[in-house]
């Protein structure tokens, strides 16, 4: 009598922990994609080849999230395809400093646990966003930079962290840009910038963000900017949101912006959407670029105070948007 008492409640519990995942395996899951926010782009063949790869990225993030993958997988890989394409400021293609080199930051940050990695001035890493993943899941530390970055990536025996020589990063493109900069002097703060971001909820209800960049092309060396800083360029909490932001980011530093959306939801109550257009419009956050985010409820928001910003979104409901012109 014990034993088949025992054997119902086994039954029982299969039951219903089989029933609470197929409502898992039900429920919503949404990304959002930015390729840089900064000036419109007018090359309609540069438009195209950009919304083909922002459409592979989203792709691949829509396959992991709809089979029910995690938000963190889904931004890595999407992070991972904008990294290996040269047509943004990330990865390969990636802006140049004032001596002509690569240094690239990366951050990504798991909503659930408030987990987070990021790595700075990266040289030798094909793909900092997985960099970045490992710090968070290999060190008890959140932000590694320079030769101490590569260095660890470089002890990691992990097919995904791929190191490769400093000139895989660079391109002729960057390299004439850093010329026609330099010449300039002063790089226009509306100038394109191209630093990629990506946000996911899984159907699990966990939101997770990434952002990798190049960061401002004729920077110092060593200058870090706001991508690999949490709170400021990104920031992920599952009681409110996910954010990814691009623009000059010694002001999204100053002004904590990716925390700040966080903390109007949280603290003011105030929806994502409305929480990123006041802090994009208001003259009390001297910023420019854009943010991308989502809410645990699924909403996607893409806006910024440029004339223009790559960007790419998707979610279960259907909804389907690629634009990197204007
Ligand atoms: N926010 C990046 C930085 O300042 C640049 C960008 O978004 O394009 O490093």
């Amino acid at each position: 009598m014990k034993k088949m008492r025992l054997l119902l409640v086994v039954l029982f519990a299969v039951m219903f922990a089989e029933t609470v995942k197929a409502d898992r395996m039900n429920s919503k899951y949404a990304i959002v994609i930015h390729g840089g926010a900064g000036s419109a782009i007018s090359n309609e063949a540069f438009v195209a080849a950009r919304e083909e790869v922002l459409e592979q990225a989203l792709d691949a993030g829509v396959r992991i999230l709809s089979k029910g993958g995690t938000s963190l997988d889904a931004v890595e890989q999407v992070i991972r395809i904008l990294e290996d394409s040269p047509l943004f400021n990330a990865g390969r293609g990636g802006v140049l400093t004032a001596q002509g080199i690569n240094e690239l930051d990366a951050t990504i940050m798991d909503g659930r646990t408030r987990a987070c990695g990021a790595v700075g001035g990266v040289t030798t890493v094909k793909n900092p966003i997985s960099l970045a993943r490992r710090v968070m899941t290999e060190t008890r530390h959140v932000l590694l930079v320079s030769e101490g970055a590569d260095q660890f990536a470089a002890q990691l025996d992990d097919p995904a962290i791929e190191i490769v020589a400093p000139e895989y990063f660079r391109t002729e493109k960057q390299v004439e840009r850093l010329k026609r900069v330099k010449e300039r002097e002063k790089l226009t703060t509306k100038e394109k910038m191209g630093t990629v971001g990506c946000v996911a909820l899984d159907r699990n209800g966990n939101l997770a963000a990434g952002t990798s960049t190049g960061g401002l092309v004729n920077k110092k060396h060593g200058r870090l900017g706001d991508s690999p800083i949490i709170g400021a360029g990104t920031y992920a909490n599952n009681t409110t949101c996910g954010i990814s932001c691009t623009g000059v980011g010694e002001d999204f530093i100053r002004h904590a912006i990716a925390y700040d959306i966080h903390a109007r939801m949280h603290y003011g109550k105030q929806k994502l959407e409305s929480a990123v257009q006041h802090v994009l419009k208001s003259e009390k956050y001297p910023i420019v670029g854009g943010m991308i985010g989502i809410d645990l409820q699924g909403s996607i928001t893409m806006q910024f105070n440029t004339d223009g910003m790559a960007r790419a979104a998707a979610d279960s409901t259907g909804l389907r948007v690629i634009k990197a012109g204007k």
